[in-house]
């Protein structure tokens, strides 16, 4: 605690370059490449070196009460079903998980996670929105095979095609399925 008390201290930008000075510390030798040096100081990012930023951000969040929360589709009040279900998505800055409560409205036969709404998370999927949107432009913009070489190359993971071809299937139902509701609203 009292070492924590310390480091308040300091300036985020102080705190930085100590932090680029260890990262130099550990990662640099003679014949040290660019790329080396890329790719440590992205993995600072992802949480390399400690607990990653979102992980440090969502614990933030003020723990969630048990209390019935409102339906999104109908807005009657519904108790939670199940307590604390543990969600992993993989974000821009590697994979975070969290629990939150899980409640079932009988009446629309929806059920819905009130922290996944708050975040704004995709219902579905192992992924944010933030990578879904880039997941997303990648599969628009060619076949899911060279989906997975591209990413591997922008951001250093080896996904299977599947996940490209997952989400650009979901997100073009729910497209199909707003373009429907907009029919029947001007109908
Ligand atoms: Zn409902």
């Amino acid at each position: 605690m009292a070492r924590k008390k310390g480091l308040n201290q300091y300036s985020k930008a102080d705190l930085l370059r100590e932090l680029a000075e260890r990262l130099a510390d550990e990662k640099f030798h003679d014949g040290t490449t660019m790329s080396e040096m890329e790719l440590a100081a992205e993995g600072l990012m992802k949480g390399d070196a400690g607990p990653p930023p979102i992980a440090a951000m969502l614990s933030r969040m003020k723990p969630e009460k048990p209390t019935a929360k409102a339906c999104p589709k109908c807005g009657k009040r519904i108790p939670v079903k199940a307590r604390d279900r543990e969600r992993t998505v993989e974000s821009l800055a590697g994979p975070v998980t969290f629990k939150r409560n899980y409640h079932y409205c009988e009446t629309c036969k929806y059920g819905f996670y009130p922290v996944d709404r708050l975040l704004m998370l995709p219902e579905e999927g192992d992924l944010t929105s933030e990578l879904e949107k880039r997941v997303l432009d990648f599969a628009v913009n060619d076949v899911y095979e060279q989906c997975a070489a591209c990413w591997e190359l922008h951001y250093g993971q080896r996904w299977s095609e599947n996940v490209f071809r997952r989400v650009a299937e979901r997100v073009g139902n729910q497209c199909t399925e707003a373009d429907q509701g907009r029919t029947k609203v001007h109908s």
